[in-house]
């Protein structure tokens, strides 16, 4: 891996590219020339952001998952940034994932659509710096065993899970038992909706759910942070990361966001880390691991930020914490019905066609009605995501109730 300063930058490849982690991502790249030559970037269809950056970091491929954004791309860069190729589909992103040349990628594609180049890119034994927990969500076992075969590193990059990385002991690397770990603990912002009282969400809406009170985030992931099925992904992210049960994963409720995770040791030692609430921290973590780079986050002011509170999740207000957890403990195929079940649920909520209250309504329903199977291959994690998003919808369509309009 060529990340010392003196020799030749490392290849990276930014699946993402214009959402808020990939954004966040190229700000802390363009600070470290010297350490990083960006290969790839991608995206939906975002043509006016990824032209910008296509233009700005000149990557031999950018990809576009949508063919017609990708044409549009093309003509846009054709005189101010010809050397880029344009490739489109998500064979695409498979394949930039996996190029010789990349050293580092970042998952940050939002959803089950990250798990194929995801995976390509553990397959290729890449660092793979994982903000797309949802692939994890969906087939951590695999995903663990494809990093162990091809001797890939997986940082993540999800705020909580970057700490507890920070807290572990020296050379500790992801899917393995921590050594004297007792116990991990998860914070959790609460949310935009922490004190609404219960009788009120139901007719809250998506810009209510989008305006998270700390972190400055894509739609699906501000909605899961509403609603908390974000820090369940979270516990079963964790759990496969850390190698640890359930049980031993506990979530609190910090409203500041200033401390992000913590470890318990066997002597009773507990580890936490602290910064502002901006990914650039984790990511520069992740970036330049093992070392420390600048990240531009502003330094952490703990005396003006005076105090830090921590309470019980309120697992009325947060139904889906609780499905979460139940899905991990069931296994196999549970955990990816439940976050495919989510993401229609999500979207439903931000197209207006289904209340906020709904959302767990809609995920329990497809876990009652699914058919759990062992989660032994990615055929039959990408089944059961088909099938959990069919029944979901299925759901919506005997559902009356609409929100905002
Ligand atoms: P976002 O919506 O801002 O960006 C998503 C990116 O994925 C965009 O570049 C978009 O073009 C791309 N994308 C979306 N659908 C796609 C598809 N079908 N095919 C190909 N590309 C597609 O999301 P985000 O907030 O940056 O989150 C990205 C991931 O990181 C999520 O899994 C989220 O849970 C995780 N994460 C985000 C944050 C945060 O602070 N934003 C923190 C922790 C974890
Ligand atoms: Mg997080």
């Amino acid at each position: 891996m060529n990340t010392a300063p003196d020799s030749q930058p490392a290849g990276i490849t930014v699946l993402g590219a214009t959402g808020s982690i990939g954004i966040s991502t190229l700000d802390v790249v363009a600070r470290h020339p010297e350490r990083f030559r960006v290969v790839a970037l991608t995206a939906h269809t975002d043509v006016d952001t990824l032209t910008a950056q296509c233009r700005q970091f000149q990557p031999r491929y950018a990809v576009m998952a949508d063919a017609s954004a990708a044409e549009q791309l093309q003509q846009r860069l054709r005189g101010s940034a010809p050397d880029v190729q344009v490739l489109a589909g998500s064979a695409a992103l498979v394949e930039v994932a996996g190029l010789p040349g990349v050293d580092y990628v970042m998952a940050a594609i939002v959803g089950a659509a990250g798990l194929l180049p995801a995976l390509e890119a553990a397959r290729r034994g890449k660092h793979v710096l994982l903000a797309n927990k949802e692939a994890l969500v969906m087939s951590g076992a695999l995903f663990m065993q494809a990093v162990r075969d091809h001797n890939a590193v997986l940082l993540p990059i999800d705020s909580e899970h970057n700490a507890l990385l920070q807290c572990m002991p020296d050379a500790y690397t992801t899917g393995t038992v921590p050594p004297g770990v007792r116990s991990i603990t998860l914070t959790a912002s609460g949310g935009p909706f922490r004190e609404t009282p219960v009788s009120k969400l139901a007719r809250v809406t998506p810009e209510q759910a989008c305006a998270h009170p700390n972190w400055d985030m894509g739609r699906k992931i501000s909605v899961d942070s509403a609603t908390m099925m974000n820090k369940g992904l979270e516990v079963i992210e964790a759990s496969w990361l850390f190698d640890l049960s359930v049980e031993k994963i506990r979530v609190v409720v910090h409203p500041q966001s200033i401390l992000h995770s913590m470890v318990e040791y066997t002597d009773g030692s507990v580890l936490a880390q602290l910064g502002n609430p901006d990914m650039r921290i984790p990511i520069s973590h992740a970036l330049g691991w093992p070392e420390r780079i600048a990240s531009g986050a502003a330094p952490l002011d703990i005396a003006a930020i005076g105090q830090l509170q921590f309470t019980e999740p309120d697992l009325e207000r947060f139904p889906c914490l609780a499905l979460a957890s139940a899905a991990m403990r069931t296994g196999g195929t549970a955990p990816a019905i439940l976050n495919a079940a989510n993401e229609v649920a999500v979207q439903a909520f931000l197209d207006r066609q289904l209340a906020y209250t709904d959302i767990h309504r809609a995920i329990d329903h497809v876990l009652e009605h699914a058919n759990v199977q062992e989660a032994g291959s990615l055929e039959a994690v990408i089944d059961a995501d088909a099938r959990a998003r069919d029944l979901a919808i299925d759901y919506l369509g005997t559902l009356s109730n609409r929100v905002g309009t």
